[in-house]
């Protein structure tokens, strides 16, 4: 019912209140919609619908209103002008591969993204004809000099998991640009409430809702956020026929994971921060990887370009693997596992699981040690992520 132009408003009431069209049942919550298909008023209507010379829904493998309202709220958050929802994270990066690419064209990518990322370039568009360098996450001159004259786009994640490296984006947008290419952004990392890239210059964003846009661990979905240009000519052909759609349902718990987003981040981020400085000064420790330290290779940059400084640390430890995994094994209340983005504190072990797959001298040129822990900061007392640690770190 009510449509209401949400532009103007700041990003925390954007998450809670722009996307929801109000039915005439007054519902003051998002209704989930769990139907398939919808009726039309006539034959001319149906006509009219699947032609696209009237607005409305026809099948909820393409749209559906409760997904609807998680890609305006998303969209408007990211300040994008269309944001489409997908199934997974990686069905979002795929739909982006699959919508941009074809055979002979190029794409540059950070050799610091998501390892399933690696492999969608690597093992699934190469099949097709599609090559892929791998390039420094941090070295702009790299990504510059590796730009040919069939790149179709430039791949980053910044910060990088696990080390939070990061990279300048307008540097690589302006870089992009110059050679008449595109920039897509994975944002999963810092979410809208912390980074903005379209506004620095990227053309298109990936996201995980899976992470923080959930925050509690229950759904895995994904999203793509552009112009309507780019939207209506490569990535909703796409959805349409490929068809890796959000659920109605996933879409629901997202929409109520966007209203608490802005105060969840704040606080992962200060319990992060807390604990990164504590870290720091624990004797077991040799390194601390964290943006909001000053020993932080970009923490200048971390600054500029992210309102906070993420909510995952990782550190070395001197003990090396076995010390490491002496650590993950004496806590008691951090979750061993490789998730990320939840209400509750992970660990893991970098080197011997998410890039376990990878060659010994690969692992070690992405700076992934195995004395390398992380921890994914979740919004537990910050005294008893330490706590649960400090057994650990002394023994
Ligand atoms: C998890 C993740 C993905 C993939 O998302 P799924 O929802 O698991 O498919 C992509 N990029 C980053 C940075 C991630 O952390």
């Amino acid at each position: 019912m009510t449509d209401f132009d949400w532009q103007d408003y700041s990003i925390e009431t954007q998450a809670i209140r722009a996307g929801h069209k109000r039915t005439e049942e007054g519902e003051h919550s998002m209704p989930i919609f769990m139907t398939s298909s919808y009726v039309f008023d006539s034959a001319e209507d149906a006509a009219l619908r699947f032609t696209g010379k009237r607005e409305g829904h026809i099948y909820s493998r393409f749209t559906n209103p409760t997904v609807n309202a998680f890609q305006d709220r998303l969209a408007l958050m990211e300040q994008g002008e269309r944001c489409l929802a997908f199934a997974s994270g990686m069905a979002a990066i795929m739909a982006v591969g699959m919508g941009l690419l074809k055979s002979g064209d190029h794409v540059v990518c950070s050799r610091s993204v998501f390892g399933n990322t690696i492999l969608t370039f690597q093992n699934y568009f190469a099949k097709f004809g599609v090559e892929t360098s791998f390039v420094e996450l941090s070295n702009l001159q790299a990504w510059d000099d590796a730009i040919q004259p069939n790149t179709r786009f430039l791949f980053v994640e910044t910060p990088s998991n696990p080390l939070m490296e990061l990279i300048d984006i307008k540097a690589l947008a302006d870089i992009a640009h110059k050679k008449d290419t595109l920039l897509v952004v994975d944002n999963v990392f810092c979410t809208p409430i912390m980074q903005k890239p379209l506004l620095l210059g990227a053309d298109i964003i990936v996201h995980s809702a899976t992470k923080y846009i959930d925050g509690q661990g229950r759904c895995v979905g994904g999203a793509v956020i552009a112009s309507d240009e780019i939207i209506e000519q490569y990535i909703y052909p796409y959805l349409r026929t490929g068809g890796a759609t959000m659920s109605a349902f996933n879409a629901w718990i997202f929409l109520s994971g966007l209203e608490t987003l802005a105060v969840r981040m704040k606080a992962h981020c200060d319990n992060a921060f807390e604990l990164a400085r504590w870290l720091d000064e624990q004797p077991a420790v040799d390194k601390v990887h964290y943006p909001g330290l000053e020993s932080h290779p970009q923490h200048q940059l971390a600054k500029q370009q992210q309102s906070h400084f993420g909510a995952v640390v990782s550190f070395e430890l001197k003990g090396g693997k076995e010390g490491a995994w002496k650590l993950i094994d004496s806590t008691k209340m951090l979750s061993i596992t490789a998730n990320l983005g939840d209400v509750k504190s992970t660990i893991t072990h970098p080197a011997t699981t998410t890039h376990g797959r990878l060659a010994p001298e690969v692992r070690l040129e992405a700076g992934i040690k195995d004395s390398l822990v992380r921890i994914s900061v979740g919004l537990e007392s910050v005294e008893d992520i330490k706590r649960d640690l400090l057994r650990g770190l002394v023994a």
